[in-house]
């Protein structure tokens, strides 16, 4: 078993998880059967929907289960929208989805400081001018490359100030809104997409979160998630999200994982020169962080990220260039490219992404084969 660093592309599944499921791996019937075999999968997806509902202190019957964040965001793109006001950093489920309707919906592309944070102002202008009755902004809660964590309280005031709706794709973020104190915000948010697999459940769930005033199509037909998802259920996949979200970091464990995060990058920094921090500063000993608190993404000057990932693959060293399902596509960054890197910049970052079991040693060794692939790949240019 190698390091994996790679916890934004998808997590492990939690061991609690894991030994839920298993317990529950004989279970099998129907949700929608009325015999008891399956009323035991009903049960099982009832309690999943009420602990998601629990963690982000909503109602659960606002929760519709999904097969993941990227059929969410179609989801809650299907609302009756005539402007869409997008971040310039938004996943490519959002951004695709934009690109395939436009001939249609007016899609207006909000910039982004260097940091990756929304520029407010241009929103606002954007907004003011584009006055519509059902206007939409879309907002990643923290960009899964740089890790930027945007201020959804002051977004959610501007959007409703304009008679807008607010979407949040809160993906990347989800593990962490107990942690950071930031579970209260949801109450202003009117629809926010998330993923199983973010959490330490498992891969193919996910939940649209909706007020219940928000009228939606549906993106696949049936009777299932009240006609919006149709399609017998994956019980034990929505039962392992349901199990997930009782399991998040603590505070404490994020604040181990902030100081080892922070320890990472002082090693790299120290040890190899031309490296640059891209997104938000690291902060430390704060509840306050403006940065997903397990994310690092630099840039290794003169070094192309394809060349180093496949060494360190070789090594046993699992990461990515940025964000996973981006990963075959030779373009630079569109998020790196919205901060202002240059292509070189953009084409020499490299994300790492850490959970609780990431220590000093951990550091330690990474920076240990780290460094002369680094003179290596420099010097064989
Ligand atoms: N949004 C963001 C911000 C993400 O990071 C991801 C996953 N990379 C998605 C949406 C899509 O999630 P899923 O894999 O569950 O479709």
């Amino acid at each position: 078993m190698g390091i994996y660093l790679d916890y934004a592309a998808s997590t492990p599944l939690n061991h609690h998880v894991k030994d839920w499921i298993i317990t529950h791996l004989d279970v099998f019937g129907n949700p929608s059967s009325t015999h008891q075999q399956g009323q035991l999968c009903r049960e099982i997806i009832d309690d999943a929907r009420n602990d998601i509902a629990d963690y982000m202190a909503v109602d659960s019957s606002n929760i519709i289960f999904t097969s993941g964040a990227s059929q969410a965001n179609s989801l809650a793109l299907t609302y009756n929208v005539a402007n869409i006001f997008e971040s310039k950093i938004e996943h490519s489920s959002i951004k695709e989805w934009i690109k395939y309707h436009e001939s249609r919906i007016g899609g207006h592309p909000i910039s982004v400081d260097n940091y990756g944070f929304i520029d407010l102002e241009a929103l606002e202008r954007t907004l003011s001018v584009n006055k519509a009755y059902s206007n939409l902004i879309v907002v990643q809660w923290a960009n899964n490359e740089i890790g930027t964590i945007q201020d959804i309280d002051i977004i959610a005031d501007l959007a409703h100030q304009y008679g807008a709706r607010l979407f949040v794709d809160a993906t990347q973020i989800f593990p962490w809104i107990k942690s950071l104190d930031l579970t209260h915000v949801i109450d202003k948010i009117d629809m926010l997409s998330a993923s199983a697999h973010k959490c330490g459940g498992m891969q193919g769930v996910g939940i649209l979160y909706k007020k219940p005033d928000i009228k939606l199509k549906p993106v696949v037909f049936g009777h299932q998630e009240q006609g919006l998802v149709g399609g017998t259920e994956n019980t034990l996949g929505i039962g392992s999200f349901g199990e997930a979200v009782k399991h998040v970091p603590s505070f404490s464990s994020m604040m181990r994982i902030i100081d080892n995060r922070n320890y990472l990058y002082e090693m790299i920094h120290n040890k190899i020169p031309g490296v640059q921090l891209n997104g938000p500063g690291l902060g430390c000993g704060v509840t306050k962080t403006s940065r997903l608190p397990n994310n690092l993404n630099i840039s290794i000057g003169g070094v192309r990220n394809d060349v180093l990932i496949q060494l360190l693959d070789s090594m046993g060293i699992y990461c990515s260039a940025g964000s996973a399902c981006n990963s075959h596509n030779l373009n630079p960054s569109h998020v790196l490219k919205a901060i202002g890197l240059k292509d070189s910049l953009a084409n020499s970052s490299i994300r790492f992404s850490i959970d609780e079991e990431f220590d000093v040693g951990a550091s330690i060794l990474l920076v240990k084969r780290l460094e002369p692939l680094v003179r290596l790949i420099r010097q064989s240019k």
